[in-house]
């Protein structure tokens, strides 16, 4: 059974060991992430090339999204790797202590402007919440704090500040670096970290641009700023996509505050025609276990009926024990939520005037599909947008973007219901040649009979982008159509 929500998987030594990979693009991963946190510049660039060379082996082509550090504030290092602290005691972060020296009392911190950005009272998280600080004073660049709740710190753990506010740029030069990285080895989809505004979001296009990379830009929302509603909209209309990214989000904002912005996040990006992705610990517990606990289950389940088009696995499959089964168990719960009845009805855009032909005709063609006997919709299409505009809608068939550009197949990877194949048209074939040649195409892939009916849309002039003019109903072995 076609699966319609995406899965993003997370690349890193767990991936690397043999057999796995070919493992993930069994279970059906359909884009992966290289992580640029964690790994050096020729391990992405190895993996990418793995990726590559399985797609061509198997037909089936798997989606490459680079995910830059972005400014992650951190502590420095303690002397012995790591340090307990006692709920009530005093702790400092220092910019100018010694970085490798760290002890139960202090430790160095990468982020010089921490001491001019927070004041007595203000609330640090360590650790993804599960430290907590609370600022008593600031001396000379030096926060002090109380530990409100403690435990164990080791090296390099990243600090948030609740309700966020800390004015780091989106990109430092470490991402920079990584820029050129990634113009070497492209990819179809670029994740901006903490991004504040559009403008940060722009910046990063310029610089891609400028190494020859023309992905997708990915907005990571994980910033208190960046949920404000102005700035919201902002945010989402200068990405292809933005990510529900709930680890460093839900300690900006509270864990509890999560739920209705993950669906409000989801609902505005797709109002905006714009891609979803739901990030951080779906199946956090199958880095140790072998399957998912019920919990994991629903939330799997409760982004696919929030509208998501992706899903995404981090250390569960970067370094996890069961990366292969995680993507499994994804799989599993998806096919099973799609079920249902709410995730394939659509009002999307019902009461809205379109400006353009294109945009038009795919939203006829998702009418028609829904409403009447269609096996599934191929679009013929040069930059995807005809395929975007089509998965906006909630709907059960599933859509075939057929494309002789590499980077439009690389892009539809992510849209939800959408399924790259590579196909090529040239300029002196008829219609019925073209239609021919895709029912060939469908057959090769097991997904026409004779008796289905499928909707194609095309332009009249092939190879022209914006060009899609026309919407067929064909039926397999009947008339033109062998
Ligand atoms: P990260 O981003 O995994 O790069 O931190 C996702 C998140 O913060 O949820
Ligand atoms: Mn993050």
């Amino acid at each position: 059974m076609l699966r319609r929500t995406k899965i993003l998987a997370t690349l890193g030594p767990a991936t690397d060991k043999p057999g796995v990979l070919e493992g993930l693009f069994k279970a059906g991963v359909d884009v992966v992430r290289m992580n640029f946190s964690h790994g050096s510049a020729q391990d992405h660039l190895d993996r990418a090339e793995a990726v590559r060379a399985l797609s061509k082996k198997t037909g089936r082509r798997v989606g490459i999204l680079a995910d830059l550090q972005g400014p992650k504030i951190r502590i420095a290092r303690f002397k012995d790797t790591k340090v307990y602290l006692n709920e009530g005691q005093d702790f400092a972060l220092d910019i100018n202590f010694d970085p490798m020296a760290g002890d139960n009392t202090q430790v160095g911190i990468t982020y010089e402007p921490l001491a001019l950005e927070v004041k007595p009272g203000s609330r640090l998280l360590l650790d993804d919440g599960r430290i907590v600080l609370d600022v008593v004073n600031v001396e000379n660049m030096r926060v002090n704090c109380t530990v409100t709740v403690g435990g164990d710190l080791s090296n390099n753990k990243g600090i948030n500040l609740l309700g966020g506010g800390l004015s780091a740029a989106a990109l430092t030069d470490k991402d920079k670096e990584d820029i050129k990285t990634i113009g070497i080895m492209k990819c179809d989809y670029v994740a901006i970290s903490f991004p504040r505004c559009a403008e940060d979001l722009n910046e990063a296009r310029r610089l891609l641009v400028a190494e020859g990379c023309y992905a997708g830009i990915v907005s990571k929302v994980e910033r208190a700023e960046a949920i404000v509603p102005e700035i919201m909209d902002e945010i989402i209309l200068a990405s292809d996509a933005v990510m529900v990214a709930r680890g460093d989000l839900g300690v900006e904002i509270g864990d509890a505050n999560l739920p209705a912005v993950q669906k409000l996040l989801i609902k505005r990006t797709r109002e905006l025609n714009r891609v979803a992705i739901t990030a951080t610990q779906m199946m956090e517990s199958m880095i140790e276990n072998p399957i998912p606990t019920r919990a994991e289950v629903f939330d799997v389940a409760n982004a696919v009926y929030d509208g998501t088009d992706v899903i995404m696995l981090s250390a569960e499959t970067a370094s996890g024990k069961h990366p292969i089964r995680a993507v499994e168990a994804m799989h599993r719960v998806c096919v099973e939520a799609e079920k249902q009845r709410s995730v394939r009805e659509s009002d999307h855009r019902i009461n809205i005037q379109f400006e353009r032909d294109d945009e038009a005709i795919a939203m006829s063609a998702m009418y028609m599909a829904n409403h009447t006997k269609i096996k599934g919709i191929v679009s013929l299409t040069e930059s995807g947008s005809t395929a975007l505009w089509m998965s906006r809608i909630s709907s059960a068939i599933p859509i075939f973007a057929m494309s002789s550009h590499e980077s439009t197949l690389g892009k539809v990877t992510l849209y939800r219901g959408v399924f790259p194949v590579y196909f090529k048209i040239d300029s002196s074939q008829d219609h019925a040649e073209v239609n021919r040649n895709v029912v060939a195409e469908l057959r090769k892939w097991n997904k026409a009979k004779d008796g289905d009916k499928y909707i194609i849309t095309k332009g009249d002039l092939n190879g022209v982008e914006g060009g899609t003019n026309g919407l067929k109903v064909i039926v397999v072995g009947q008339g033109l159509t062998p």
